[in-house]
Order: structure tokens, then sequence, then C-alpha cells
């Protein structure tokens, strides 16, 4: 098998990898930094799964802000939504349309605002990824998509090397790195390489979170087959395909008749989360393949039901998108785990304050089955930081994780896992990566102090506190 030698190695092109890509090569020059993604288009669940809004959310002093000042210049590629209409149980689906009126500073925050002052970013997949592989080559990243991760030789508390297998032909081969950041989503990475891993909801005796259960159970965020559609001249409802006919689809429709979340792209057509399509638990007993199908025909009968009841019929269907919109699967059980009590103490008061290196402050929100104790989890009066403990495993010292995977109980994923907040996230790994590199360092030992500095954490933290008024 052939080898390749490289300084860091990131598994995962999404939010988190996107972020880490770009402040490795850009904070560190030398280093010779690959990505591989098993996807032909970088960006992940954000891209390629269909999640192509950023929800409104403190998005931290990162290149989030980049993004969209590059992408504004271009027709019809990305503009801030606000809501123009809410769900309610008979017209079951909310709905955000761009307001050019809207800054994009008016995105960037959730927390103790009323629902009718959230604002969200909607953007136009493929441009995003096109411009997020850009900026990577522009910085001297390589990038090779449609390439899977799939073994892992570790020794001792390092991993030593990956084997990596492109999908569209061509031999497997080894990748030897220095360092290793794993960006996956359910970072397997680490689960191959046997890092004390969580899957579900933790019983309340484990981290002492107000809302945990009593016991625990493989329950997760459910999972969502996303889909577009585009707008049309005339009034009229798309054939419903054989597999949506079917009773089991008809009975799910029938039972859970979900909500959708509805974005407008840039160019007026929809993108259309249904909320969720399948339960999390339902999802993770199923081959990927079969899941795919079943989110699939339920989508088409869901969508049959919006264009003949709820009014959508000057809309046909375009297209599914390729990757299953997953919430939360596997996450690694880190140095520390950001629990709910750390959420909701906030950036100001909670555990490791002083060591935070990205934001969230959207609701705890869990979609489908769910047993936390009180009807919800809720709305969150401030916003909250990651601390760096969070992205490091316990068992290695050359593997970081930037993902939605990375180390956060079931309700802290809850809120964590948003797009601006991985990337966030990501960026922090990056700089980690280059630190790393030039001081000839490991994670554990780089300067966290270091790494804000560099990322502005303090100022921004500062700044939030005098804009938002937080008591201090
Ligand atoms: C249906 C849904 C709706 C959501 N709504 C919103 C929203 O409105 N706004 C918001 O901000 N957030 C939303 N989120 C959350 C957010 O989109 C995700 O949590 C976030 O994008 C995850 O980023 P990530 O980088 O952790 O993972 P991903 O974006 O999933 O990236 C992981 C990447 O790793 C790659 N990969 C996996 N395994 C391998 C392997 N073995 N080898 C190589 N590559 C591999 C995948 O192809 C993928 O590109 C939503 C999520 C879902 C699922």
């Amino acid at each position: 098998m052939n080898t390749y030698e490289t300084d860091i190695l990131i598994v995962g092109g999404g939010s988190g990898g996107f972020g880490a890509a770009i402040r490795a090569a850009r904070h560190n020059p030398d280093a010779k930094i690959l990505l591989i993604d098993t996807m032909s288009k970088l960006g992940g669940t954000s891209t390629v799964g269909g999640v192509n809004n950023w929800e409104p959310g403190i998005g931290g002093p990162g290149v989030h802000y980049e993004l969209y000042e590059r992408l504004s210049q271009q027709p019809n590629a990305i503009g801030v939504g606000k809501t123009v209409h809410f769900y309610k149980p008979e017209e079951p689906y909310g709905l955000s349309v761009i307001d050019p009126d809207c800054p994009y500073e008016s995105s960037l925050r959730r927390s103790a605002l009323p629902r009718d002052q959230w604002r969200r970013v909607h953007f136009e997949p493929d441009l995003m990824a096109d411009l997020m592989l850009t900026m990577l080559t522009e910085a001297g990243v390589d990038v090779r998509l449609r390439s899977r991760f799939k073994d892992v030789r570790v020794e001792g508390r390092r991993i030593v090397s990956v084997v990596v297998q492109p999908l569209d032909g061509g031999e497997a081969y080894e990748v030897r790195s220095k360092l290793y950041v794993d960006c996956s989503g359910g970072c397997h990475l680490a689960g191959a390489a046997e890092c004390q891993m969580a899957f579900g909801e933790e019983a309340y005796d484990l981290y002492e979170e107000p809302s945990a259960p009593d016991t625990p159970a493989p329950i997760v965020n459910g999972t969502t087959q996303v889909f577009r559609a585009s707008r049309a001249e005339t009034a009229g409802v798309d054939p419903l395909p054989e597999e949506a006919q079917s009773p089991d689809v008809q009975a799910w429709l029938a039972a859970n008749n979900p909500g959708t979340a509805i974005t407008e792209y840039p160019n007026g057509d929809l993108c259309l989360n249904v909320l969720p399509t399948m339960q999390g638990k339902e999802f993770h007993s199923m081959s990927y393949e079969e899941a795919q199908r079943v989110g699939q025909a339920r989508v088409y009968a869901h969508w049959h039901r919006m264009q003949t009841q709820y009014g959508f019929d000057h809309y046909r269907f375009h297209s599914m998108f390729p990757l299953v919109g997953i919430r939360e699967s596997h996450r690694l059980v880190g140095r520390f785990v950001l629990r709910e009590q750390d959420v909701r103490a906030g950036i100001l008061h909670q555990e490791h304050a002083d060591e935070v290196i990205a934001f969230g402050d959207h609701a705890l929100d869990t979609h489908g089955e769910r047993r936390v104790k009180g009807p919800k989890l809720g709305e969150l009066e401030q916003p909250y930081g990651v601390p760096y403990e969070c992205l490091l495993p316990q068992e290695y010292d050359n593997m970081i994780t930037a993902s939605r995977g990375s180390s956060f109980s079931h309700i802290g994923a809850s809120s964590c896992r948003l797009s601006r907040t991985m990337m966030g996230m990501g960026e922090a790994a990056g700089v980690a990566s280059a630190l790393a590199l030039q001081q000839n360092k490991l994670y554990p030992d780089v300067s966290v102090a270091e790494i804000r500095d560099i990322l502005e954490i303090p100022a921004f933290i500062e700044k939030i506190i005098r804009e938002w008024e937080l008591e201090t």
C-alpha cells in the first residue's frame, strides 16, 4: 500500500473541517495539510445535507463573516431571512424569507430575543461549497473529495496512520500524519481508535443535568431528509411516487404530521426541513441506505400533503439532498463534557469559562422522541461557550475533534450542534494544530490562552458583555 506523509490530516470537510483547515493553513502557511471527505463537495451537512441556512445565533469572531462577505458579492448566493409564517397546528410550517434590509449582524443572536427578531442566513449550497474549496485552495490545503477514511493504526497515546479509500476508483493508501483532526460528524476516527464514546440520553446520575431522565436510553435527536422545491408558474401537484403510497409511509404521515422549517433561497426556491423524518433511534437501527430510502418515501408523502393541504401548489419538487441530515449520533467522551448546566450557566459563569474557544446560544432542542424532564428544554437567556477540552479525547495526544460529535452530553449537543458553532470549534482546532506544529507540542500542551488570543475570543466576550448588556 502506498504511503503519503503530511503534517495535519483533517477527516471531514463540513463546517468543523472547513474551519479547521482554513485556520490551520492561514496560521501556519508552511504546514502540509490534507483534508479528505467522502462527498463530492465541501460543507457536509450545511451544503450536501441540505441544511442551507445558519440559524440565528452567536457566531463568534470567525471565518463565517468572510464567507458571508464573499458570497454577498455573487448574485443570488446568500441573504438574511426573517420568519413571515410561524408554525401553527393547522398550518404546520415556519417560513423564513430573505429580507434585503436585514444586515448580517442581525443573524448573530438568538438568546433572550423574541422570536420575531430572529434572523437567519440562507445560502445556495453549491456556491457555498465552491467558495469553501476556493478558500482552502488559496490557502494551500490539499483537498481530496470522494475519499473515505476507513482504518486507523495507533501506538500508545498516538494515532500513527489511517487508511484512505478513494471512492471513484484507485487503490487505498496509508496516510501518516503528525496531527489528526476528526471533523467527521459522528467522530468516526475517534470511534475507530476506540476512544470512549457516548450514544443517546445520559441518566441524571452521570452528570446531574437538571433535565436528564433517570435512566439512560439510546434515544438521539431525529434525522431529516432535506429537499428543495422550485417556484412554478401555475398551480399543480407533483405525482406521488409509488413508494410514498405504501401503507407504512401513509401510517407514518397520519401518526406524525410533522412540522416543516422552510427557508427561501435567494432565487425564490424553497429548502424544506421536515422535523423530523425519522426518529434518531429508528435511523440508527437501519443501514444508512435503507434509512435514506424510507426517509425519502416519507418526504414525498409529506410534500404531497403540503401541496394539497397547505397551499404549496405553486412549487414543484426539485431534488433530494444526497446526504441525510443527521443531528446526532456517537459523541466523544473527552477531557471535559459540556453539559446542560454549563449551557444554562452561560459564558460568564460556566465551568472552564476562561478556556472557551467557540460559542452557542441556540435553544436546547431535540426533534422526535425524548424523555427529558419537563415538556421541553427551551430557549436560553444568554450565550455560552465550548471549552477547549471538549475537543480533546482522553486517550490520544495528537488527535483533536471539531464536530457535532465532540464531547457534549446529549442535552448539551442539542444546543451546540449549529453550523457556525461547529465552524468556530474547527477554527480553534485549526489554530491549535498550527501552534502544535510550530512549537513541537501536542494538543493538550498547546496554550489555550494563545489559541484564544489568536481567535480574538477575549475581545469578543467583552464586546458581547457590553452590547448584550450581560450581567457580570
Ligand atoms: C436536518 C438538520 C437541520 C439542521 N438545522 C440547522 C440550521 O437550521 N442551522 C444550523 O446552523 N444548524 C443546523 N443543523 C445543525 C448543523 O447543520 C450540523 O450540526 C453541522 O452542520 C455539523 O457540522 P460538522 O462539521 O460537525 O459535520 P458535517 O457537516 O456533517 O461534516 C462531516 C463531514 O465528514 C464527512 N465524513 C464522515 N465520515 C467520513 C469518513 N469516514 N471519511 C471521510 N469523510 C467523512 C462527511 O461526508 C461530512 O462532509 C441542522 C442539522 C440537521 C441534520
